[in-house]
């Protein structure tokens, strides 16, 4: 793909100067200004009929026509022309579940994604101390003992050789553990045997071993020394750089405190940030009773209007809470990270105000909680929009509980074709037909949000693609698909990524479609969606990205 195209200094210069003449021989006092004018394009709409256009015109941000070319190019004047030559055009990707602002941070923090062996691991850490000395606590994030041989979690013994005196906290990659070095047990206070409701200090022969699984991380990571407000823009500002290089536009962040909201306010306001953000408030009293008073808070880039609570840990640490007990763990089913009695006063406590309750819940007793207090309160059909986070193992006879109250089921297709290599010896066959059962939670609703939950997937839109509709992996694994009776098609997967990513976000009369009235949020890609091979979906690249009529990403 030429460049030329997409820089907009040299557009009426180049290709586009016959295409310029004609717009200016044609023009008369009749015609309408418009800021942009894209045409040339194959257009998906993603509007309630999933049509076709070729052409639309944007004024002020927003999208005020779409047609052909000839009707676009009659009524307009624009200041801009973009000639998509043919490309597909889809509306900015929506990402349903993520968490902006952790992935921002562990683009600064020791990656330890794909390490095969925890020696691999400290490897990693001591590379990274060496390359960035001073620091005053290392931390690093994406390891999973499922890769590395015997597949049990490791131990600290390594990092407190290597780090007796800096304290190193490293987060497993679901973010539902971490490993911490004896430094940071000790500024931590962290006592061998130590118990806690929700959450494991795991301690072996009267020793802790370091790892410290769900309610337990926050013993250390409560000590790690907050970011200076500089140190806190540079994270997000590169997490945004990387959303928009993959035509991510508006990103949902689930969970977050007042500290990171009133940042990414102040940031957007300033114009530093200009990523599209709906936010879910951590599930902590302080957020609550700050925020569920006043009602949502809503500016032209930030809606805050949800509240993140959590049912259960994740699949892979053990920590989802099942009905009956893991395959490979027997007797073990897991637990709830709070008592049953606090989702219900929740529930009922978030009844009365404006804001979406939005938990997460990945083992099928979780999930069945979770569902019997929505439905409780919810009282049958509704348009609240309350949402389960994962919705990751369904019992079968709970499948029906999302539509009786209009429950949203959140789900990030490539966790299924990331965790299909070992779901099925903590499940079981015939459990395991229930969990990542994206085509049995559609047919709850008739529409369904998908994200990825980055940092704990990748961020790429593609690969959501790749999973939902071919459920394979990276690699093409499986051939002939994962449990692909679940499988989407290509136009519910545009949809989940956009306009039923906006839905969920309450945001569908803004963003999601490209259709008079919406943000000009909107994305060329190199390749169709709608047409492009299994084998090629991954090598789709995104040309240009605009943000409320503005570029905000050109492809190199
Ligand atoms: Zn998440």
């Amino acid at each position: 793909m030429g460049r030329r195209w997409l820089r907009p200094g040299r557009w009426f210069h180049s290709f586009l100067a016959p295409l310029l003449v004609t717009l200016l021989l044609g023009s008369c006092h009749s015609k309408e200004p418009a800021d942009l004018v894209l045409l040339h394009g194959r257009v998906y709409k993603v509007d309630s009929t999933f049509g076709r256009a070729q052409a639309f015109a944007v004024k002020d941000g927003k999208i005020i026509a779409v047609g052909t070319d000839q009707e676009i190019s009659r009524r307009y004047q624009p200041h801009r022309v973009i000639d998509a030559m043919g490309k597909a055009v889809y509306p900015g990707f929506i990402d349903a579940h993520a968490h902006f602002v952790g992935y921002g941070q562990s683009l600064f923090a020791v990656s330890l994604f794909g390490c095969t062996s925890f020696e691999e691991v400290t490897e990693r850490v001591k590379q990274f101390a060496q390359a960035h000395p001073n620091l005053p606590w290392i931390t690093g994030r994406g390891w999973d003992q499922n890769k590395f041989p015997g597949k049990s979690f490791p131990d600290n013994t390594m990092l407190n050789n290597l780090f007796p005196t800096t304290p190193v906290v490293l987060e497993r990659v679901d973010g539902h553990a971490v490993i911490a070095n004896a430094r940071a047990l000790e500024i931590a206070g962290v006592q061998p045997g130590q118990q806690l409701t929700g959450g494991e200090v795991e301690t072996k022969g009267g020793r802790l071993t370091g790892i410290l699984v769900d309610n337990a991380q926050r013993l250390v990571n409560a000590r790690i020394p907050s970011l200076s407000a500089t140190d806190y823009e540079q994270r997000l500002v590169a997490a945004q750089e990387h959303c928009f290089a993959q035509g991510l536009t508006t990103v949902t962040d689930c969970g977050l405190n007042r500290y990171d909201i009133e940042m990414i306010d102040s940031l957007q306001k300033a114009g530093k940030l200009k990523m599209r953000l709906y936010v879910m408030m951590s599930d902590n009293k302080d957020n609550l009773d700050y925020y569920l008073p006043k009602g949502p808070y809503k500016t032209d880039r930030l809606y805050v209007k949800g509240v993140k609570a959590y049912a259960d840990g994740a699949l892979g640490s053990r920590g989802a809470c099942l009905l009956q007990p893991y395959d490979d763990k027997p007797g073990w089913v897991g637990f709830l990270l709070s008592n049953p009695a606090h989702y219900d006063s929740l529930a009922k406590r978030l009844l009365g105000t404006d804001f979406q309750l939005c938990t997460h819940a990945i083992g099928d007793s979780a999930n069945r909680v979770i569902l019997t207090v929505y439905n409780k309160y919810l009282g049958g059909r509704n348009d609240r929009r309350w949402r389960i986070e994962h919705a990751q193992v369904i019992n079968q006879r709970d499948f029906a509980l999302f539509g009786r109250g209009d429950i949203i089921p959140s789900v990030q297709p490539t966790h299924a074709t990331s965790d299909m290599y070992w779901a099925g010896d903590r499940l079981g066959s015939e459990r395991l037909r229930g969990g990542y059962a994206y085509r049995q939670l559609l047919e709850q609703n008739g529409w369904l949000p998908l994200g990825t939950d980055f940092p704990v997937e990748d961020i790429s839109p593609f690969k959501t693609f790749l999973a939902a509709v071919f459920r394979v992996d990276a690699k093409g694994y499986p051939r002939r698909g994962f449990q692909p009776e679940n499988a989407l098609s290509r136009e519910e997967t545009v949809r989940g990524m956009t306009i039923w990513a906006a839905r969920a976000d309450c945001l569908e009369k803004e963003v999601g479609s490209i259709e008079p009235g919406k943000k000009a949020d909107f994305i060329i890609l190199d390749k169709d969606l709608m047409q492009v091979a299994p084998e090629e979906v991954l090598q789709t690249k995104v040309l240009v990205t605009y943000s409320g009529g503005m570029p905000v990403y050109q492809a190199k």
